[in-house]
């Protein structure tokens, strides 16, 4: 608050009145006049300059004035005034522009969202059908390393069945001309159940459990010819890469780097526990189907043999079988079934 005592003139007489010009902190000021209290903004204010001890004088719009010889005061009050007058400025451009602050945040965000969810993707495909087969190989090993010793159990299949089995997925194999080396293996499933999954290095282990639920060979080579294509189009590893490169992105932004070293360990659950996207699982029926109708099996050997898979999954014991890594049955049958 900022009193100053000086006189007013009201612009049309030449009459002087002894008067107050009080301000309070946010730039507006009274002058006690004689016809009632004026109220008037500081900046409205045409303020004389400084001039030795003349008095100055404040003008109003209307031509009425205030004089006064207390220089001091008028000095404090402009400078209080244009003190205020930026602050409100700052406050003004900030009020106006928060939609650009709001658009900005936005769009980071935004930029994130398509990073992780195209860019990472994108890219773990690209690096994924770059790296060497032997890559995958070692990648294969290890895990299946780990699963042996974690999950499986040898398989208790007859030889007969195994090798008969065998002979018709090395025939499926031959008719792919492809770069990787196929190979399929029996295990117990245990707590896995009935499932049947690929390793990056082409290697396809299905579980007794799969094989004593299927009904004819001709189902278990349907979901063998879903899982190559999983392998063909390199899902698991271009998930592995994934899982990496948003875990590295997280680690860099955290800081965490137990996030980062923790994926390399747990590379055998992924492939076990993880789902692969839709995306992945429609790629891979795709191949499958593609795989039937060029050889002449009925598609209704897949879906005969996920409905199964399906109605045994109403019991609890199914956390980790075939439909707990492979979701969507109803969407993903209508391939098998046009
Ligand atoms: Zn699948």
């Amino acid at each position: 608050m900022i009193e100053i005592e000086g006189t007013y003139f009201d612009g049309q007489s030449t009459k002087p009145y002894p008067s107050t010009l009080s301000c309070d902190g946010s730039g507006s000021c009274t002058i006690h006049a004689p016809g009632g209290d004026r109220t008037v903004a500081v900046k409205d204010l045409g303020v004389s300059n400084r001039l030795a001890n003349a008095p100055r004088i404040l003008r109003l719009a209307d031509g009425a004035s205030f004089e006064t010889r207390d220089n001091d005061s008028v000095d404090r009050l402009l400078r209080e005034a244009e003190h205020t007058h930026w602050a409100s400025r700052a406050l003004h451009l900030l009020e106006s522009r928060w939609r650009y602050v709001l658009l900005a945040v936005v769009l980071t965000i935004g930029v994130m969202w398509f990073w992780i969810e195209r860019g990472i993707p994108a890219l773990a495909d690209h690096v994924a059908k770059a790296l060497p087969a032997s890559t995958s190989a070692a990648l294969g090993k290890q895990s299946m390393q780990v699963l042996d010793k974690v999950f499986f159990h040898p398989s208790e299949l007859r030889q007969a069945t195994q090798a008969r089995i065998k002979a018709q997925f090395r025939g499926m194999a031959a008719s792919l001309a492809s770069p990787f080396d196929y190979r399929l293996e029996f295990r117990q499933g245990g707590a896995i159940g009935a499932n049947a999954f690929a390793l990056p290095s082409g290697l396809i282990v299905m579980t007794d459990e799969l094989v004593h639920l299927s009904e004819h060979d001709e189902e278990l080579l349907s979901i063998l010819a879903h899982e190559l294509g999983h392998i063909e189009h390199r899902h698991s590893l271009r998930m592995i890469l994934q899982n990496s490169a948003v875990a590295l992105v997280i680690a860099s932004v955290t800081g965490d780097i137990f996030s980062v070293t923790a994926t390399a360990a747990t590379v055998p659950t992924i492939l076990i526990q993880t789902k692969f996207s839709r995306e992945f699982e429609t790629e891979a029926d795709r191949f499958s189907r593609d795989y039937l109708d060029r050889h002449g099996i009925s598609p209704e050997r897949f879906t005969d043999i996920m409905r199964r898979l399906h109605e045994q999954s109403g019991d609890e014991s199914d956390e980790f079988g075939f439909l707990s890594t492979h979701p969507l049955l109803k969407d993903r049958l209508q391939t098998f079934e046009d």
